[in-house]
């Protein structure tokens, strides 16, 4: 699996899907890194929010995250918004069929609040095209209006990241073998398929400790008792000439206690 420890966690009670710029962000600080460094995070579909790869690009968090669907109102593969070309420099769209779908002046808000932008077919040349009717809802043909398409704000993030998954394969591949060691040790190996306490805070200090320990039991494997112990001694001697707490063995001994009841 390569020298791979976890650098931070969090257990919440939400979803995935506006999880990846904070974490990535808390990463990035537990590793010491400037807000100027640039790293790369993996993560899978459940984590595709255009909103939250705009703002990892914008902290320098170069993201591969594995897309999901941008969504389209047609049933017909051959006319999903997938087939259709998004020009950048002139801001329009061309169908499967060669036509320009035009931008509309304003900007319309979602039902979560992220503003889209508007791309319509002129209908004088959707009318008299032979995937009409599998391409133009019904309600446009009868309002005597081409093809309509969606583009919220952050899509060319997500065009960019898409790109990169695709261009970088092999390095989205390591995801699963990286995120997976920790699960199957914990939970198969060990047996904590379920936490023995309750409430959010109490359940961030069991799985604080659950990771301690796979963190001292891959740091040991990794570069033995001997490095360790020199790791400490080393940190410990930087820390306080510098003047700085010993962070290191904070995070190593403390991380998230959990709450004596
Ligand atoms: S119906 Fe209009 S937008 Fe759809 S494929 Fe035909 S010309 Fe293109």
């Amino acid at each position: 699996m390569g020298k791979v420890t976890i650098v931070d966690y969090e257990v919440t009670n939400k979803n995935d899907f506006s999880a990846l710029a904070s974490l990535s962000i808390k990463a990035k600080k537990a590793l010491d890194l400037q807000p100027e460094d640039s790293i790369t995070v993996l993560a899978d579909k459940g984590y595709y929010s255009g909103e939250q790869i705009a703002k990892c690009h914008d902290n320098n968090i170069e993201t591969l995250v594995a897309p999901k669907s941008k969504g389209s109102k047609s049933k017909d593969s051959r006319v999903t918004k997938d087939k259709f070309t998004y020009i950048k420099k002139s801001d329009h769209y061309i169908c499967p069929k060669g036509i320009k779908l035009h931008r509309q002046g304003k900007l319309y808000k979602r039902h979560d609040g992220i503003p889209f932008k508007m791309y319509v077919g002129h209908w004088t040349e959707c009318r008299n095209c032979p995937w009409v009717g599998i391409c133009v809802s019904t309600g446009s043909q009868k309002a005597s209006r081409g093809r309509m398409l969606n583009r919220n704000i952050y899509e060319d993030q997500m065009d960019e990241n898409d790109i990169q998954v695709n261009v970088r394969k092999n390095e989205y591949r390591r995801r699963q073998a990286i995120v997976e060691h920790p699960f199957s040790t914990i939970k198969r190996q060990w047996g904590f398929s379920h936490t023995n306490l309750k409430s959010l805070k109490k359940v961030n200090g069991e799985f604080g400790l659950i990771l301690l320990c796979y963190n001292l039991k891959r740091v040991l494997s990794i570069i033995g008792m001997k490095g360790l112990k020199n790791a400490l001694i080393n940190k410990k001697k930087t820390d306080y000439n510098d003047q700085k707490p010993n962070r290191a063995c904070y995070e190593i001994y403390f991380s998230n206690p959990p709450e004596t009841s």
